[in-house]
């Protein structure tokens, strides 16, 4: 366990409980760092894999002065094996098929014991709320057992969990529901419509039920709820969600912005492919504002003829360019993990050598292997815009940055968040795909040629008096995020009625 210091005993413990996928890890250090910041204790629960690229950033919180609150990584072990999961497989990113997404969850929910007894057994200030993430609703009965309050985290934007809980009570996302056909989502600002292919809801696949069933519960039954988005984009939205919901909501992001420095941002979700500074020198060498990005995040599984159509159609567009194609799409997965989807070298071929991909495009663009050092590279004044699958903290962190983005959504929330950046915030150019996937099915999978995909990248990129506009709201929403997270802040202000939430908790969740 990393520690540091003692709290005081005013102060809040707070026990977070991430899902054990980046996209859940990296916002919870996040949260950690804020909680941290304000002088809370703070407790992260995770398993050894995931404690393992999580400990360069935990010790960085650690040994940094400005969080005065004590910080500790606690590890459970994980029984992948005993749910059928490959040693090791203790990550939504790692595992090999789709059959073997529910054992994860399973294997998560098996650790109901172990964590109740390690955190009665905590030296210090003992838990005064458990933060408990969307995906890990078995933590309800944790709290309950140790009797103390719990939040339920959301990893997703306030338009997407609003859409679900709203479709979901009035029966619209149900079986009967035909996928591409629009419904206006009742009690959802902006007059969003949505099919329920873009508002599928919390785990609708066959085999899910109970999960669906205790996650809906958690929701319902959560003391309140943590949004990571901000007053300014979403303060509506989160407003009729609370009013929906009946429970208080927190907006306290965009939670990337507790890591201030370049430094504090490498390292995010474990080791880069790529050398950061080398990254950097790379981009510092571009004009300002001229490279895109380009990243489907870690769970997205691209094909590889849709790989090299994005490569190809990129190249065409022009601008300079940073593309991150992971190692699943590269070439096949270590040994445990082949005989599964990953199984294509087509990637690697058109890649490398002479007149391959990248030595045709080794002027203008930079091709990463495996994990990007993404915080690092959309900070960075030369980039001017991204291409990004809309995963939640991808979607924020390109607000954030103060940069327009291609749509390009596959799964899940990736719609409703494209919805938010696309249609209200309008910094957003939409690729149009239509239906949503499956998790880790490509099967019906919508292409997308190299010529719409040059035609996104220009439109985004271009001088346009279009494109020029979308910039300058880009570029209003960063300044406003930065504001609305300094003190006395919008979300500054929530993470105080955070604060005050847990602090007038006892142990046994009495005021
Ligand atoms: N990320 C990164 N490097 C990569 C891919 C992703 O640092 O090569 C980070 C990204 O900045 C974001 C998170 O991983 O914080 C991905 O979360 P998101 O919600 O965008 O997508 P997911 O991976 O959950 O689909």
């Amino acid at each position: 366990m990393a520690t540091k210091g003692s709290a005081p005993n005013t102060l809040p413990h707070f026990v977070l409980v991430p899902f054990m996928a980046q996209g859940h890890l990296i916002p919870a250090m996040d949260i950690a760092a804020l909680l941290t910041a304000r002088g809370a204790a703070v407790t992260l629960i995770t398993t050894p894999v995931n404690s393992a690229h999580l400990r360069p950033l935990a010790d960085r919180l650690v040994a940094s002065s400005s969080h005065s609150g004590p910080f500790r990584l606690a590890e459970l072990p994980f029984p992948a094996a005993s749910f059928g999961l490959p040693e090791g497989c203790e990550s939504l990113d790692l595992v090999p098929s789709r059959g073997l997404v529910l054992n994860l969850f399973r294997a998560a929910a098996a650790l109901r014991g172990p964590l109740t007894s390690l955190l009665r057994s905590l030296q210090g200030p003992s838990p005064s709320c458990l933060v408990a993430d969307i995906c890990q609703a078995w933590t309800a009965d944790v709290a309950a057992d140790l009797g103390i309050p719990r939040l339920l985290n959301h990893v997703s934007s306030g338009l997407a969990v609003l859409s679900y809980l709203s479709a979901e009570r009035h029966g619209l996302n149900g079986p009967g529901a035909a996928a591409a056909e629009p419904f206006e989502i009742p009690g959802v600002p902006h007059g969003i419509t949505a099919t329920r292919a873009e508002a599928p809801g919390w785990f609708c696949s066959p085999g899910w039920e109970e999960i669906k069933r205790s996650t809906l519960e958690a929701e319902t039954t959560a003391d309140g709820i943590i949004l990571n988005t901000f007053e300014l984009i979403e303060g509506d939205t989160a407003a009729a969600y609370a009013a929906m919901l009946g429970k208080p909501v927190y907006c306290i992001g965009p939670s990337c912005l507790s890591t201030k420095d370049t430094v504090g941002s490498v390292g995010r979700g474990g080791d880069a492919a790529v050398d950061a500074p080398r990254c950097v020198e790379w981009l510092a060498a571009k004009k300002p504002r001229s490279v895109i990005y380009v990243s489907f995040g870690s769970l997205t599984y691209v094909p590889p003829k849709q790989v090299i159509e994005i490569g190809e159609g990129l190249a065409a567009a022009g601008a300079p360019f940073v593309l991150v194609i992971k190692q699943t799409e590269v070439r096949p997965r270590v040994a445990w993990l082949s005989g599964h989807l990953f199984l294509d070298d087509k990637v690697a071929q058109w890649l490398s050598g002479e007149g391959g991909f990248e030595d045709r495009n080794k002027e203008k663009g930079m091709v990463i292997r495996g994990w990007a050092p993404q915080a690092v590279i959309l900070s960075h004044p030369s980039v001017g815009g991204l291409v990004t699958h809309c995963g939640w903290n991808s979607a924020l962190e390109s607000v954030t940055a103060g940069l327009p983005a291609v749509c390009w959504p596959h799964f899940g929330d990736h719609f409703m968040n494209k919805k938010l950046v696309v249609d209200i915030l309008r910094t957003g150019v939409d690729v149009g795909i239509k239906g949503s996937l499956a998790f880790m099915d490509p099967n019906g999978m919508q292409q997308v040629s190299r010529q719409e995909v040059e035609r996104a990248v220009r439109s985004l990129m271009d001088g346009g008096e279009e494109a020029e506009e979308r910039r300058q709201r880009a570029a209003k929403f960063a300044e406003e995020a930065r504001k609305a997270m300094q003190e006395g802040g919008s979300s500054y202000k929530d993470l105080d009625r955070l604060m005050q939430f847990a602090s007038q908790k006892d142990c046994n969740g009495a005021d």
